[in-house]
Order: C-alpha cells, then sequence, then structure tokens
C-alpha cells in the first residue's frame, strides 16, 4: 500500500479549497493501491484556511520546539501543524505503507523544499513537519516530482 498527499489525488484539501491534482497518483487510488490523507485537516484546519509556512525553520526544527509555524496573518498554528503530522504518523504506522508520495513545498508534506516563512514565495531546502516526523520514523518518502506527467 501507499499513502499519498490527498490533495495530489484531486481531493480539494488545500488551502485554497482547490488540490494539486497529479493524474498518476490519482490512478493509484482509483486503483486501490494508494490512500490519500491531508495532514492539515487531520489536525484540524478548516478548508479553505489562509496559508500557512515555516517561519524562519524547517519541520525538523518545528518538532523539536525551535520555531513556528505562522498563517498569513501573522497568527501561530503550530499546534495544528504538530497534531496533523501526529496523526498523519499514526495513520502510516496502521497502514505500514512501502512509499508515502508527498506534495513538495508544503509546510507539511515539503520533502525537500518548504516556503521560507515570508509569504514571498522565496524557498529553502527542508522538510515540512508531516514529512520530518514520518522520516524520522523511517518511512520512504518521494514526492510528486518522482511521478511526472507526460
Ligand atoms: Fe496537500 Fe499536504 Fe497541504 Fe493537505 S497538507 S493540502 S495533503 S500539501
Amino acid at each position: 500500500m501507499i499513502l499519498v498527499s490527498a490533495c495530489l489525488a484531486g481531493i480539494n484539501c488545500k488551502y485554497n479549497g482547490k488540490n494539486n491534482l497529479n493524474q498518476i497518483i490519482q490512478e493509484m487510488v482509483k486503483r486501490g493501491e494508494a490512500v490519500p490523507f491531508c495532514p492539515e485537516q487531520l489536525g484540524g484546519a478548516p478548508t479553505p484556511r489562509i496559508p500557512c509556512e515555516i517561519k524562519s525553520g524547517t519541520g525538523e526544527d518545528v518538532l523539536a520546539g525551535r520555531c513556528q509555524v505562522i498563517n498569513k496573518k501573522g497568527e501561530g498554528v503550530t499546534s495544528i501543524l504538530i497534531k496533523g503530522a501526529e496523526e498523519s504518523l499514526k495513520l502510516a504506522q496502521m497502514i505500514n505503507p512501502q512509499k508515502i508520495i508527498l506534495k513538495e513545498r508544503s509546510p507539511s508534506c515539503g520533502k525537500t523544499m518548504i516556503y521560507d516563512g515570508t509569504f514571498t514565495g522565496r524557498k529553502i531546502p527542508g522538510m515540512g513537519v508531516t514529512a520530518a516526523l514520518l522520516k524520522k520514523h523511517g518511512f520512504n518518502l518521494l514526492t510528486e516530482e518522482d511521478f511526472k506527467e507526460n
């Protein structure tokens, strides 16, 4: 079994109420090979929601209590992203997937790049909060960029 960021499967769980459909990944769900999940919804965030970014750090830093996640209005949403990561880990431990395909650049799902917390579109190397927790527990992480549509 595979776990996939739900927005990649076409589920409208993104902050703006839309999705990041990748047809290859949606087909995996249709064939019953993959289960979609959205960490931010699992953490209790509404949809649509104000976009958020990790301020001055990465998902590892958030888990270690070294930095916070804020939304575009400047409100702290760290506890939502941590709860989402913990619930996602619980799901992964139940399913024990051979791989988890995550949406790159998200403050929850990003695997190699995230936005830098300034809401200016600038990116830095680093993982989102859920990706960092899943990696810490030894799960095999991939991104949608490993499943490019032709
Ligand atoms: Fe997609 Fe992950 Fe953001 Fe949910 S938290 S909308 S699954 S990138």
